[in-house]
């Protein structure tokens, strides 16, 4: 019989379930996908030979995150990591391109580039810091408070209508927007803008990696580790109520608060039940994948070394494409996400192909193929990439939810991100990891700190599950 059951295996599952197996613990995982990973799947979606990354595919929470730094992820895998973390592009083949370098970014941001230096090089100064406080959990002191309090005050500037004070120019201010957008909701607000000063930092302090041959290798490190030391991973295995489990001490849900509600039915207490269902969740994905016969003829060259390209113009284009969002609306000029992954890893597509990864936000539970918009977005700043384009498939926010019932109506984000849903996670609590059932634990991104392949919300809990059922202190996670 197992010590510890974890039901989902989604990074946060797999954080969880490393952490218990790494304790000494027998731990049985149950998945009801038919491979492992949640967020974390690579999968040939098309053709054959070319591997698209079904949901996450750059990975800089991951090389930050404390939990993947002890499980020592970089040593565990390979991490492309292309020296220009970011851009966007604007019209007339202007680019603005946020580089590892500060000094190389701020060189070419013309007369922004001091202004774009005195705001980010106090974070990237202390980016150990700055991710301490927005990786791991906000509800407490953090280990360095002068990077909170700088992080603070920028999120309070950049996140408000004084977000153009410091800037005369348009290129940084669309870098800065086109990583903001990152995080689904209104612009300017403060969660998007905590979001892309903690993404801006992560770029210029370790640089923004893609792990090569897609994220399931994340995924495969984790699924290794928790088999070498004598847990198992069974897939097709969805668990509908805590009834279905083994008689385990632990439990540890990787899930959803409506799916938590629904697995443990009345024996939770009414108060926590109705918090469970108040929990509010926010926009979403339609995910657009493609094949192409060549790489993205980017207008602005520089692009074609980019790793990820925010795809939506100026930063007041990319905002109101995201007011939009916010207001229930599809925009006809979305702010797309784009990563080119086989631009750095040959193994993503045969020799003379390339795939495309990218999504756009939509309302929730929308139905709507967002293919056309995105490609009309990308032909915009690369004149000739709709000639490319050998196949196309599209996962709507509906379809999306379909494939994860994590992604309520299409929410990647496992919970809305705005200043209550970074604090309710699902509620307003230091442990909120822990349930009011004994020994059950909330494990997904619905916990803190959030979303982002972090596995933090899975460490989290496993560090609590660890302590209070088997008085057992935190393993070494290191290969
Ligand atoms: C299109 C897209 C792009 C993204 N891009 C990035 C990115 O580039 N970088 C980044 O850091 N993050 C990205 N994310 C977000 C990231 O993928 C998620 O935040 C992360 O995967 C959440 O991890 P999790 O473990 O909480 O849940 P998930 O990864 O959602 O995993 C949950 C797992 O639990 C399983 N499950 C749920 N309920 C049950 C049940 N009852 N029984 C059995 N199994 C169950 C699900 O099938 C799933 O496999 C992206 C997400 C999407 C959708």
């Amino acid at each position: 019989m197992p010590d510890v059951a974890v039901v989902g295996s989604g990074p946060n599952g797999l954080a969880a379930a490393v952490t218990m197996a790494r304790a000494g613990l027998k731990v049985q995982v149950f998945e009801e996908a038919a491979t492992p990973g949640g967020g974390l799947r690579t999968s040939e979606l098309m053709q054959p030979g070319h591997l698209h990354d079904i949901c996450s595919a750059v990975q800089p929470m991951a090389l930050a995150s404390p939990f993947f730094q002890d499980f020592e992820l970089a040593r565990r895998i390979d991490l492309i990591t292309p020296e220009l973390s970011f851009a966007s592009p604007l019209d007339g083949g202007r680019a603005a391109l946020a580089y590892r370098s500060l000094d190389r970014t701020a060189a070419g941001l013309g007369r922004d580039g001091p202004a774009y230096r005195r705001l980010m090089a106090p974070l990237v100064a202390r980016a150990a810091g700055v991710a301490d406080f927005t990786l791991n959990q906000l509800l407490r002191i953090p280990h360095d408070p002068v990077a909170a309090v700088l992080f603070g005050l920028r999120t309070l500037e950049q996140g408000s209508a004084a977000w153009n004070a410091r800037f005369r120019d348009d290129l940084a201010p669309a870098l800065l927007t086109g990583v903001a957008a990152h995080s689904v909701g209104a612009l300017p607000s403060l969660a998007p803008a905590g979001a892309g000063l903690m993404l801006g930092t992560l770029a210029h302090a370790q640089g923004w990696p893609i792990p090569v041959g897609g994220s399931a290798s994340i995924a495969s490190a984790m699924v290794r580790d928790i088999e070498a030391h004598g847990g198992t991973v069974e897939t097709g295995r969805r668990i509908d109520s805590l009834a279905e489990l083994p008689a385990v001490r632990a439990t540890l849900l990787d899930i959803a608060p409506p799916a938590l509600l629904r697995l443990a039915g009345d024996s939770l207490p009414a108060g926590y039940r109705r918090s469970l269902a108040s929990y509010r969740f926010g926009n979403a994905a339609c995910k657009v994948d493609f094949i192409l016969a060549g790489p993205v003829p980017w207008q602005a060259a520089e692009l074609a070394d980019a790793g990820t390209v925010h795809v939506g113009g100026t930063r007041a284009e990319m905002a109101e494409a995201e007011n939009q969002v916010a207001a229930g609306k599809h925009p006809d000029r979305p702010y797309v996400l784009v990563s080119q992954p086989s631009r750095f890893d040959d193994s993503r597509a045969p020799q003379g192909r390339h795939i495309l990864w990218t999504y756009c936000h939509v309302p929730a539970g929308s139905t709507v193929d967002m293919a056309e918009a995105v490609t009309a977005q990308l032909e915009r700043f690369a004149p000739g990439f709709r000639d490319l384009v050998v196949q196309v498939q599209v996962t709507t926010a509906a379809g999306l939810a379909e494939y994860n019932q994590n992604y309520v109506g299409g929410d990647f984000a496992a919970g809305l991100m705005d200043l209550r849903g970074l604090v309710q996670r699902p509620v307003v609590s230091p442990v909120p990891w822990r349930t009011p059932l004994p020994g059950v634990y909330l494990c997904s991104s619905s916990t803190p700190p959030g979303p982002g392949v972090t596995g933090m919300p899975g460490f989290h809990a496993a560090k609590y599950a660890l302590k209070d059922i088997f008085g057992l202190p935190l393993p070494r996670l290191g290969l």
